[in-house]
């Protein structure tokens, strides 16, 4: 036969609660990293659209109509153009956007320059670019364009002259891998704080879980002594007092105790103690009646109890010994032992009382159930008993005391029955 693996609850709530975690950790991080890329890209786009556009209105403002290739100005721009260089190296400084003006194809002025750090003044444009601006006259932006093999976010915009014809071009360009490495940053904060969170909601997890197989574990070991035959085990406290389904799990196992118990220590009919759980309450008080403790037992039996079930049938039968149940526990006392010893034979035990005590109690007991008269159907009926009486003496077994009220209790049957027998002829005591 195949045995299936034991699984851990632990890590069966854990995976619930973490993987769903992770998963969207990992799909936060992913869309936040695209999110901030696509930001980005806008973002840099209108940045550098504005910036080359401004400069062109510098230089328009600078040099009205001078665009012109003719005139040659801005080859020839002098002083203006050494302040527009001015210009553009602060920008630069202060915001790390390279400016370039091409003059035709060719990088007349930059703030971008070679690994060694020598300018790339004189150095000409992509085809493409030269294609799209130059030729085309279009706007061009790109967040991949190679300027002396580095890659850039970069925008074109093509300078013409009077007569409309394309003479140079303002480049605004950032480092490519600049942005890339703030939106990897971006990214990778998104992800450390998934992996926090992440490491939240597993700890809670673990602790939680922890708890419930803690819980449950309680409810198990409760069970099992309910299971075993202990039915005087107490639930764990923690477990009784938790509001939930497991705390319902450990108030049903406490129902189901107290069931048990009363089940197999109690007599369906009178409710009294059965014959199995007196005898452990008879074997505990003679312990200790042994250390000095008195100790009284009483044994009574319903007299001609058999013809209440012949003349009234069953259900008289039964009405008459759990009215007589009621009369002895009521005259006994809280912590008198009465128990359905037999049919209609009850066992009665005191412990802690003397004897003269008990043979009160047995006496007003006697009478009470002599005098009672118990309705059924039309008729009244009345019921006597008969009683033996024996105190424990010291060596004496439970079973000696037991027998001893056995012998007289037959002494009274023998001898008119409806009596109490606490003492009998030596010639009978044997
Ligand atoms: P005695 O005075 O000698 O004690 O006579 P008795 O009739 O009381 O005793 P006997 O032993 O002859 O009869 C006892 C009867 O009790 C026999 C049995 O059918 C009946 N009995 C035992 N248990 C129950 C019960 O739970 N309900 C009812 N109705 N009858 C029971
Ligand atoms: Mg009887
Ligand atoms: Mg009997």
């Amino acid at each position: 036969m195949k045995t299936k693996h034991r699984k851990s609850l632990t890590s069966g709530i854990t995976a619930i609660a973490v993987v769903p975690t992770v998963i969207l950790g990992l799909i936060i991080s992913v869309y936040s990293a695209f999110n901030s890329y696509s930001c980005s890209y806008n973002e840099i786009r209108h940045e550098l659209e504005s910036i080359s556009l401004s400069i062109y209105k510098f230089l328009d403002d600078a040099h009205p109509g001078e665009f012109d290739v003719s005139d040659n100005s801005i080859e020839k721009g002098g002083s203006e153009l050494e302040c527009f260089y001015n210009t553009v190296t602060a920008i630069n400084e202060q915001t790390g956007i390279d400016i370039t003006l091409f003059y035709g194809s060719t990088r007349y002025i930059t703030t971008v320059s070679h690994e060694d750090g020598s300018s790339l003044v004189g150095t000409k444009a992509s085809e493409e670019v030269i294609e799209r601006v130059l030729v085309r006259g279009e706007k061009y932006f790109s967040d991949n364009i190679s300027v002396d093999g580095i890659p850039y976010f970069g925008s074109y915009l093509p300078l013409t002259d009077s007569e409309g014809k394309n003479v140079g071009m303002i480049f605004a360009g950032r480092d490519r891998s600049e942005i890339l490495n703030s939106v990897l940053n971006y990214g990778l904060n998104s992800l450390i704080i998934a992996w926090i969170v992440t490491s939240v909601v597993l700890s809670l997890s673990l602790m939680f879980s922890s708890k419930i197989v803690s819980s449950l574990a309680k409810a198990t070991e409760f069970l099992g002594k309910i299971a075993s035959g202990n039915t005087e085990c107490t639930p764990d406290k923690e477990l009784a007092e938790r509001p939930d389904e497991i705390g319902d799990i450990g108030r049903s196992a406490e129902k189901l105790r107290t069931s048990l118990r009363y089940l197999i220590s109690c007599d369906p009919l009178t409710g009294l103690l059965n014959r199995r759980s007196c005898t452990i309450r008879l074997n505990d008080m003679h312990d200790a009646a042994e250390r000095g403790t008195p100790m009284v037992v009483i044994i009574g039996d319903i007299d001609y109890f058999k013809t209440f079930n012949d003349r009234f049938g069953h259900a008289c039968g039964d009405k008459v010994l759990k009215a007589v149940s009621g009369i002895m526990t009521r005259a006994a006392g809280e912590d008198a032992v009465v128990s359905r010893w037999g049919g209609e034979e009850f066992l009665l035990a005191f412990g802690g009382c003397g004897y003269d005590e008990v043979l009160d109690i047995l006496n007003r007991l006697y009478e009470e159930v002599r005098t009672y008269n118990m309705a059924f159907g039309n008729d009244n009926l009345s019921i006597t008993m008969t009683f033996g009486i024996q105190e424990h003496k010291k060596g004496m077994t439970t079973d000696d005391v037991i027998n001893l009220a056995d012998h007289k209790l037959y002494y009274g049957k023998n001898h008119g029955r409806d009596c109490i027998v606490d003492k009998i002829p030596s010639e009978i005591n044997m």
